[in-house]
């Protein structure tokens, strides 16, 4: 079997050299244990933070061992009554072509609705966090006005997409090129800006002259300062993320316009889908029939082998995505 193991702790932003592609036998298999051949697995911005050696929500990835995450694939060997040779599984044992693991830590995924690989997508963790964001985190009523970062993203592009189904009466998205605020667009983001076009104060008060109720941040920084500058009176902000920080080796000065928090009477509210499982089930039901309707669309960007892996992930957050990034093994 052929893994990726984390060859040294990236200072900044990840290189090249800090991935290693590693051969290794396959063992044989404990009872209770199948192997999986892994068709597709995800790259996703938290593994970012897994490579630094802090205490965090999760525990750092260690050095020459294998990095993991999201994957789905076929069981082509089973020593478990509860999985069978063909069974479809989403697991966590991502960055290898053959994974043996407990078979009670694999879900089998029904393809009926979309592909086992839109469990990588719209109906896992990035469909969930989406959700939880807008519905939990700050939920955002009929009417109101939304702005999400990371629009063209696979967060962003499903959180704005469920804050019109849900009847926002005005979505606005920010994301990295005129390609991808054309992406939004069709999406249906009632209007989008690129960030790197001069103050994101400016261009948000452009896509939203009367303001924003919720704000769902995938970004930090200058971002959530401009979202804080335009929200209203008992505005609302899903912390999700800050992707614009997670290579900096300084600590970024924004927002520097907190104290306004205190007469707006804002709520800012960090969240980790993952607390969130019990959400699943009632979400992936609403998402199966919004893909069935075709109510919610999402595109992949694929990158083709598992010694690519890195590259995708490295692709990723740089924004070379559009919509979820995705290694096809
Ligand atoms: P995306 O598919 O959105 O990919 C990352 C994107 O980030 C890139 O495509 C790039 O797009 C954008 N980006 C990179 N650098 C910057 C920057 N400096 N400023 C603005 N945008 C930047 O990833 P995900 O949808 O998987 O994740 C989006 C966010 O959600 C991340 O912050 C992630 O950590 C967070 N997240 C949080 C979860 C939680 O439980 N709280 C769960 C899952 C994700 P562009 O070209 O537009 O710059």
């Amino acid at each position: 079997a052929r893994e990726i193991h984390l060859a040294s702790r990236p200072t900044g932003w990840p290189v090249p050299e800090d991935f290693r592609l590693v051969e290794v036998p396959v063992p044989p298999l404990e009872p209770g244990q199948v192997l999986v051949r892994n068709q597709v697995m995800s790259v996703d911005p938290y593994m970012r933070g897994r490579m630094d050696d802090v205490k965090s929500y999760m525990p750092p990835f260690q050095l020459d061992a294998p990095l993991d995450g999201a994957a789905v694939g076929e069981v082509i060997a089973s020593e478990s009554p509860d999985r069978g040779v063909g069974d479809i599984v989403v697991h966590n044992f991502g960055w290898r072509d053959l994974a043996v693991l407990p078979a009670r830590r694999t879900r089998v995924v029904d393809v009926s609705v979309a592909p086992a690989e839109a469990h990588l997508g719209p109906l896992g963790g990035p469909g969930l966090t989406a959700y939880v964001g807008l519905v939990e985190i700050a939920p955002m009523k009929p009417g109101e006005t939304v702005f999400v970062s990371g629009a063209a993203g696979a967060v962003g592009s499903l959180a704005g997409q469920i804050a019109r189904l849900r009847g926002a009466g005005r979505v606005v998205g920010s994301a990295g090129s005129p390609a991808k605020v054309a992406y939004a667009r069709e999406l249906g983001f009632d209007a989008a800006f690129d960030y790197h076009d001069g103050p994101i104060r400016d261009r948000l008060r452009e896509a939203a002259p009367e303001g924003i109720d919720v704000y769902f941040d995938n970004v930090g920084g200058e971002h959530l300062e401009a979202a804080i500058g335009a929200l209203h009176v008992h505005g609302r902000v899903a912390l999700c993320g800050a992707i614009a920080q997670y290579n900096a080796t300084e600590p970024t000065p924004a927002p520097r316009n907190l104290v306004l928090a205190v007469g707006k009477q804002l709520t800012l509210r960090g969240f980790i889908v993952t607390s969130y499982g019990h959400l699943a089930p009632a979400f992936q039901a609403e998402m199966a029939q919004w893909l069935r309707t075709g109510a919610i669309r999402y595109d992949t960007t694929y990158v083709d082998g598992l010694a690519e892996a890195p590259s995708a992930f490295l692709g990723m957050l740089r924004g070379a995505n559009v919509g979820k990034m995705l290694v096809r093994l």
